[in-house]
């Protein structure tokens, strides 16, 4: 499932391809994905050239000179296709620049959108408009987190979760994070001493960092055969290591709650 750094990944990626080229046809293969194509697509986006790309949280940004910007998510299984040989069955929106690039949005369980929404007015966006501030950005601090953890028993991890709280933080992430900054995941938020959330803000810059840049690869690679973006392997440190040993030589534990589970390390993260 991608999440914010493959969301990163496939931004850069997309960036080079797409970039000052004007959009010569827009194709929809279907009628939509978790929710119908916007009508007028084709219509705003033919013909507009492309001035920007970037990201918030897990949402995809590509900005044209009409105003409008295309907003998409990767929902469960997407992914764009840069100049692939032949479209398959999973290549629901397609979009052909005037410099003869082909982008394919390819997503076989169809949890994925597309939206337009005009640029000037992004913040409104309804999924953007409640979202704290993003985990790479200056608005993410440990006075941020102290402010929203105040006084609060609810337990660290479901508080990073919030997207109120952190834009764009899941569940690897924030597990990662948390065992990074030796903090346990049920530990109350607002019984955290400022010092470790000093220690978290920079866990949780690490960890997304660093599956950034295990994503760069994927970036040089875009213009495989296949053409895919977005997806890597990472090592994990306690993500999927249940039973594994710690750096630190204690068993890694998993505790499954709802659909996720929680790993980590009960004798690192005492915080
Ligand atoms: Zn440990």
């Amino acid at each position: 499932m991608p999440e914010l750094p493959e969301v990163e990944t496939t931004v850069r990626g997309l960036a080079p391809v797409l970039e000052g080229e004007r959009v010569a046809r827009v194709v929809t293969r279907r009628e939509g994905l978790r929710y119908p194509f916007p009508p007028d697509l084709g219509q705003r986006l033919v013909g507009a050239r492309v001035t920007g790309l970037g990201r918030r949280a897990k949402y995809g940004l590509i900005d044209t000179d009409r105003g409008d910007t295309l907003v998409f998510h990767l929902g469960m299984s997407g992914r764009w296709r840069v100049d692939p040989d032949e479209l398959g069955a999973h290549d629901h929106l397609v979009i052909e620049t005037g410099g003869g690039r082909t982008l394919a949005l390819n997503d076989p369980r169809r949890f994925g959108f597309v939206h337009l929404h005009p640029t000037a007015e992004l913040h409104a966006y309804p999924p953007f408009a409640t979202m704290g501030p993003e985990p790479l950005g200056d608005g993410l601090t440990a006075g941020h987190l102290a402010t929203a953890f105040q006084g609060r028993a609810a337990p660290v991890k479901a508080l990073l979760l919030d997207q109120r709280v952190v834009a764009g933080l899941g569940n690897i992430y924030v597990c990662e994070a948390l065992h990074m900054a030796r903090i346990a995941p049920d530990r109350a938020g607002g019984r955290i001493a400022p010092i470790r959330l000093e220690r978290l803000v920079e866990a949780i810059r690490q960890v997304l960092e660093a599956a950034i840049a295990a994503g760069g690869s994927s970036i040089r690679d875009y213009a495989r055969p296949d053409g895919e973006l977005g997806y890597f392997s990472k090592q994990w440190r306690v993500y999927g290591r249940e039973g594994d040993p710690c750096g630190c030589g204690a068993p890694v534990r998993r505790r499954a709650e709802g659909g996720r589970s929680t790993f980590w390390c009960p004798a690192c993260q005492r915080g």
